[in-house]
């Protein structure tokens, strides 16, 4: 198995921990069943978009959604897969300098735990890294603004990794329900955005 250490190492180069304030991570190994988290960061950066994050043996695997997740189950987002960050990430929520990689203000837009459901044809759970790796993973979100199943597929493989996320068609499927422009709080101190940036720039 890898070290999350090296797992972290694209997100430690990426970054100056002496200027930004974002988690430096430590390497951690926990068990998988003691961490299913996950958390949705909106993320005003050169482009506005929503970083969609799953813990998976000690790490956060991520996805950058730039129209943001959909309780639609017919509407497919694009999701772009980046580089593993560290558990600590998913509490993060301020302003990283504009100069700054990722350069912008972070809000903590959705988070809860996540159960994994996919399972083999003997009807054993497939492991979330085995999903991944495979490019097809199914998961039930347990969230303040998004639950049930939800869905991602990869669609292109190699240095930019797209995938789809999508709702499954469940009970917690809504196509009226539009999250991302009607529920604007940060689940997490309950600011806007525009709360965020002003209480960052005043702690400079
Ligand atoms: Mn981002």
């Amino acid at each position: 198995m890898m070290e999350t250490k090296d797992l972290l190492k694209k997100y430690h180069k990426k970054r100056a921990f002496d200027i930004t304030e974002e988690p430096f991570g430590e390497s951690k190994k926990t068990k998988v069943k003691d961490t299913q988290i996950f958390v949705i960061q909106k993320h005003d950066a050169s482009h506005l978009h929503y970083d969609f994050r799953i813990s998976v043996n000690g790490v956060l695997k991520s996805w950058a959604v730039p129209k943001g997740p959909s309780t639609d189950p017919s509407v497919k987002r694009l999701a772009i897969a980046t580089e593993d960050h560290p558990l600590e990430y998913a509490d993060f929520e301020g302003t990283i300098p504009e100069d700054q990689y990722g350069g912008g203000t972070v809000m903590v837009w959705d988070a809860g735990t996540y159960g994994n459901v996919k399972k083999d044809d003997d009807g054993n759970l497939i492991a979330m890294e085995d999903q991944i790796e495979k490019g097809h993973t199914t998961f039930i979100l347990n969230g303040k603004k998004l639950k049930g199943a939800y869905t991602l597929i990869r669609t292109q493989k190699g240095k930019d990794e797209k995938w789809i996320f999508k709702k499954v068609d469940d009970d917690e499927a809504d196509a009226r329900r539009k999250p991302t422009s009607t529920e604007n709080k940060s689940v997490l101190t309950k600011r806007t955005m525009k709360e965020i940036k002003k209480e960052s720039e005043k702690n400079d």
